[in-house]
């Protein structure tokens, strides 16, 4: 029997994210002495035996022209096909957008119970209990699977990318692959930013930096720390910033390593979107403001003195000044 991952790419390579569920699916295996197998549908253009050190030792590769979007209808069926013939157990996904979109329709065609916003390594000793966090990541729930095929979507960033030694041997999987229900006519890419779902640092503002005149100051430290850009709802609302870099429970769910608010309350609409972020900073005038209490750091101050010397001091760090 096997621990079976699903593996995610963009551009010719793996996402961050399925490295941390190739690690936990691997450990998963460890624990209930199955095997860890990957399974990647198209071509990356990374070398996909050095996944290998992630504790796979197999990956199923399913080549064809139609896979080369993405397609979730396309994708569960051929998940489907790989996950039964090679007697996959325990399904694991990165909880990201690709994740959430097709975990849910292949644990309907495997008849398997699902677990999504996983967080930590199933408990086995005693039936198989995942924990997963619930309300937006304000409370944890321990979740019994009962199926025999149980299918797991991992949060991102909350499992640590493991690496040993070893190359995986990739196998070529031959599936039906239906022809495409959907077409991708165009696709546009926000350019020359840091993907703002995989940055490790994220710099967001809020309506506390007045107007869209003032975000200069924001990029500058995004840019010197390598980070993404994000931003709160009302900020995204007026057109001061792009719709795609709104955090939040109605924008997207982030969990960097290390994110950065600048000028923005904190409501609990906007906390739903960033509370799973590993350091939270926040800048604020208002030593009231209840992103304080979310806050790992926190600096009471005017935004527009305290941005432009973090940068500066960020840059002699890194010698750029
Ligand atoms: C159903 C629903 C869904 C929602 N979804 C989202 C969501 O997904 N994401 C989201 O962000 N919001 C969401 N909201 C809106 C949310 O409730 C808040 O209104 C919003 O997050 C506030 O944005 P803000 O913090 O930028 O602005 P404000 O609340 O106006 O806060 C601005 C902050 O900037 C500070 N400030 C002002 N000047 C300075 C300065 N010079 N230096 C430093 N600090 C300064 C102020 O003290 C204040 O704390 C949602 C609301 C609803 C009802």
């Amino acid at each position: 029997m096997s621990v079976l991952i699903f593996i995610d790419h963009a551009d010719g390579h793996v996402k961050k994210a399925s490295l941390e569920a190739l690690s936990y699916g691997a450990k998963i295996a460890e624990q209930t002495g199955d095997t860890a197998e990957g399974v990647v549908l198209g071509e990356p253009t990374e070398d996909l035996t050095a996944l290998g050190v992630h504790g796979v030792k197999k990956i199923h590769q399913v080549k064809n022209e139609a896979l080369n979007s993405f397609d979730a209808q396309a994708y569960t069926k051929v998940l489907a096909q790989v996950a039964e013939q090679t007697g996959a157990k325990t399904i694991v996904f990165s909880n990201n957008s690709s994740g959430k979109s097709i975990a849910p329709r292949l644990a309907v065609r495997l008849k398997a119970g699902m677990v999504s916003g996983a967080v930590a390594l199933p408990e086995t000793q005693d039936g198989f209990v995942v924990k997963k966090t619930v309300f937006s990541g304000k409370a944890f729930a321990n979740v019994s699977i009962k199926t025999d095929i149980k299918v797991i979507a991992l949060n991102v960033n909350a499992f640590t990318i493991v690496s040993s030694e070893g190359k995986a041997e990739i196998s070529s999987f031959d599936a039906t692959v239906d022809a495409p229900k959907v077409k991708v006519v165009s696709s546009s890419k926000t350019s020359g930013s840091v993907s703002l779902t995989e940055a490790e640092v994220v710099v967001s503002a809020g309506r506390g930096l007045k107007g869209p005149e003032n975000w200069g100051m924001v990029e500058e430290l995004a840019s010197t720390l390598g980070a993404a850009l994000a931003c709160s709802r009302p900020v995204a609302d007026a057109h001061w910033r792009p719709h795609n870099e709104h955090v939040g429970q109605t924008g997207i769910a982030i969990a960097p390593n290390l994110y950065i608010a600048v000028g923005i309350s904190g409501a609990i609409q906007h906390l739903a979107g960033v509370n799973r972020s590993k350091v939270i900073v926040v800048i604020n005038k208002d030593a009231e403001a209840p992103f304080f209490k979310a806050a790992d750091y926190g600096i009471v101050g005017d935004a527009f003195e305290i941005v432009p010397k973090i940068t500066q001091a960020v840059k002699k760090l890194k010698g750029l000044a």
